[in-house]
């Protein structure tokens, strides 16, 4: 017999060889083994006679063999064989299998699977001895992807010998569902397998997307527990005199922090600082995400938080994920709160070593700051556009701030800022880890932004009506010597933005061709124009006086990769144009969109796609029509398969092999089986989640230590 964890050496049919080469994917027990999911599944249910075969369908017949030859042409062998039933004869043939031709035991009867064609034959049809449990043969058949060392028919068999000899796993979750709702998990994995019917599998999948979803609950609240445990976090001196938890909105000033800011803050803001400074008040670490569109004013949020942790003594890390947007929110913050110390912290050759301030200070950077957290030790970590930061990047500033040993007890607080919106209900449901704060508002006075969708046919009519736009052509930029500030600046600017191609969002050579390429047709078109280039694989500095450069206004057009998605805060800039827009989701549409118009002026959104697909033409038009990011993360979600969802990999959804989040029916039962288990406090210890989340650790741990 055999359980989920039995190591796969110890299966009857896998020897060292292939155990070795099933480990380099991961798959080491017979849990491994059975989650290897079918791709599909072959329907070779329906069992015909021979007369009743059809040209091309695809069948299942039981057929004695009268005879079988095998012969070699060549290098080539060819193998037939005829069958006959009570209702007629029939020829099967296939090519180079001549064992197959050894197995056939004249006058013994066989399931055969295949389609008859033009000719009369079934071409390579497979053949199962007769059984009731078939697994090659006269049913839904699983097919498999590619597997090192096992071929499709051993995958089968081994997979039955397994299921055959498995214990059924202790099964608690299935005696806390109601009768008959969902099958018990060895019926499940079964199932999966080798379903009795297509509604079989859409079950059997449900029962193990719920084993899913309450190990991700499980896990969620693992963390949580942890992060209690480990440590107490600095915190913040308790309010003072009239409710200053609540900053009033009236006033332009945040009166925790004694800072005047330039404008009001929205009743969103209010709310929110109001949340974070409650949290940074308690010594349990805060772990709060922070949504709020793009533009909706999360940065001073943040400046509040970092500068009531200064207040307070401990110094305050904010990471983002590209070193324009460090520089960009140093002038913000700088501009915001004149009086809080901050250093930039970046990586670069030329200054290897980095020096601690004397005094808590606000450390402002790319990953180098995460290099540095154990020597910071902050109080509080805050992570900008968390959507961008790579597996590698969050896991690495993990095991950082775990190496601080001088204060093994002290835990930061975490502030995760992110312009993804998550269904909060959503959130909410599954993650206790998590607390969450949503800006819902714009700033007053936002204009929406104007948005078509542009067809290649009008490409050039377009392109004509933005130098239109741009207004009054102004000198050339000299080249050198003079400084930007004395040059005239563009009174409106342009942003052309192509997508990345390699999806693994890096600045891949081929992104670098494309975007060379459209630069090269834009300074063709706009001849008269300031064009400037823009991408990742520039020099840090070429990046620099590039985003300078358009800052100051001394560029009309800005041609470049997603790179600006990240934040980066052009106010001049009134237009912008997606290239090839059908391969960016919905969200990262939406996020660049939100690139332009931040002065306050009516921008607009040139949504530009060659495609041909009405898919892809209604998902963009949709886009041109709603202006609301939530709604479009909705959307995105629906269409799963289309756009890509920022902020499902953070948050550990796309290690989910069955859930889909959309599916909010499962989601609700996960979530009050998940309770029941906890009230069986005897038995929960017998419960075991099945699936490993452990991309939720690595990804959302708030760096505990
Ligand atoms: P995001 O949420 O995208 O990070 P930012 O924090 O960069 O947004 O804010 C966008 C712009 O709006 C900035 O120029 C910021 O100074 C400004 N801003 C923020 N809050 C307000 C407010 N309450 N009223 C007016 N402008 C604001
Ligand atoms: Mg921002």
């Amino acid at each position: 017999m055999y359980s989920l964890s039995t190591p796969l050496l110890d299966v009857k049919g896998i020897g060292p060889q292939i155990a070795t080469k099933l480990a380099t994917i991961q798959l080491v027990t017979v849990k491994d083994f059975l989650l290897w999911l079918p791709l599909r599944y072959e329907d070779r249910s329906h069992l015909v006679t021979i007369q009743e075969l059809k040209l091309n369908e695809l069948v299942t017949l039981k057929g004695k063999v009268i005879n079988s030859s095998n012969f070699y042409r060549g290098r080539r062998s060819i193998q037939n064989a005829t069958v006959v039933d009570e209702t007629g004869k029939l020829k099967l043939m296939w090519f180079n299998s001549p064992s197959l031709a050894s197995r056939l035991v004249k006058d013994e009867t066989y399931l055969i699977s295949g389609k008859l064609n033009d000719r009369g034959m079934m071409v390579q049809p497979v053949v199962e001895n007769l059984r009731d449990d078939t697994i090659h043969t006269n049913r839904l058949i699983p097919l498999y992807s590619a597997m090192p060392a096992i071929k499709q028919g051993t995958l089968r068999r081994i997979l039955k010998h397994i299921l055959d000899f498995l214990t059924p796993p202790s099964d608690i979750v299935y005696q806390l569902l109601e009768p008959a709702k969902l099958p018990d998990l060895g019926t499940a994995l079964t199932q999966l397998h080798f379903p009795d019917t297509t509604e079989m599998i859409v079950t059997a999948r449900e029962r193990l997307a719920l084993e899913e979803l309450l190990s991700l609950m499980d896990k969620s609240k693992a963390i949580k527990q942890e992060w209690i445990d480990q440590g107490t976090a600095p915190t913040i001196a308790q309010p003072t005199g009239r409710q200053p938890t609540e900053p009033t909105n009236s006033s332009k000033t945040a009166q925790l922090t004694q800072v005047t800011l330039p404008f009001e803050l929205t009743k969103a803001q209010v709310r929110v600082i109001g949340e974070v400074l409650q949290d940074l008040r308690q010594t349990i670490p805060m772990n709060r995400l922070l949504l709020g569109d793009v533009g909706s004013g999360k940065t001073v949020v943040a400046g509040v938080a970092a500068w009531e942790m200064i207040r307070a003594g401990h110094s305050v890390a904010l990471i983002v994920p590209t070193r324009i947007l460090a520089d960009q929110h140093l002038a913000t913050l700088e501009k915001l709160f004149p009086n809080m110390p901050r250093q930039l912290v970046i990586t670069s050759p030329k200054k290897k070593t980095f020096t601690l301030s004397e005094q808590p200070t606000l450390y402002i950077g790319t990953h180098a700051v995460i290099n540095r957290l154990s020597q910071i030790k902050p109080g509080l970590i805050i992570y900008d556009e968390q959507h961008r930061f790579g597996v590698t990047q969050r896991s690495y500033s993990g095991e950082e701030v775990n190496r601080s040993e001088t204060s093994p007890k002290k835990s930061p607080h975490i502030l995760t800022m992110s312009a993804t919106p998550i269904p909060r209900s959503l959130m909410l449901t599954i993650f206790s880890h998590l607390s969450l704060s949503v800006i819902d508002e714009l700033p007053q006075g936002r204009l929406p932004i104007k948005t078509w969708v542009v067809p290649q046919t009008k490409r050039a009519s377009s392109l004509a009506w933005i130098d239109e736009q741009l207004g009054p052509v102004l000198p050339p930029a000299p080249t050198t010597d003079v400084p930007l500030s004395s040059q005239t600046p563009a009174s409106n600017q342009a942003l052309i933005v192509c997508p990345f191609i390699d999806p693994s969002r890096i600045e891949a050579l081929e992104n670098i061709a494309a975007v060379t390429q459209t630069h090269t047709e834009i300074q063709a078109a706009f001849p008269n124009r300031r064009v400037a280039l823009l991408h990742g694989r520039l020099t840090k500095a070429r990046q620099k006086e590039v985003t300078d450069q358009v800052y100051e206004r001394s560029i009309d057009i800005l041609v470049t990769t997603p790179i600006v998605e990240v934040g980066v805060d052009l106010p001049a800039a009134g237009i912008i144009v997606i290239e090839a827009a059908d391969r960016f989701g919905l969200a990262s549409l939406h996020q660049l969109r939100g690139r332009v118009g931040r002065a306050g002026q009516q921008a607009y959104c040139l949504v530009f796609s060659a495609s041909q697909q009405p898919a892809a033409f209604d998902r963009l038009t949709k886009f041109s029509q709603i202006t609301n990011g939530q709604a479009l993360a909705e959307l995105d979600l629906e269409n799963r398969g289309a756009g890509d969802i920022f902020g499902t990999q953070q948050h550990g959804f796309d290690q989910l092999r069955f859930a889909s989040w959309t599916n909010l029916e499962l989601i609700t039962l996960a979530r009050t089986t998940f309770e029941k288990l906890h009230q069986l406090s005897p038995e929960l210890a017998k419960w075991q989640p099945l699936f490993d989340m452990r991309q939720l650790a690595t990804e959302t741990t708030p760096l505990a230590n």
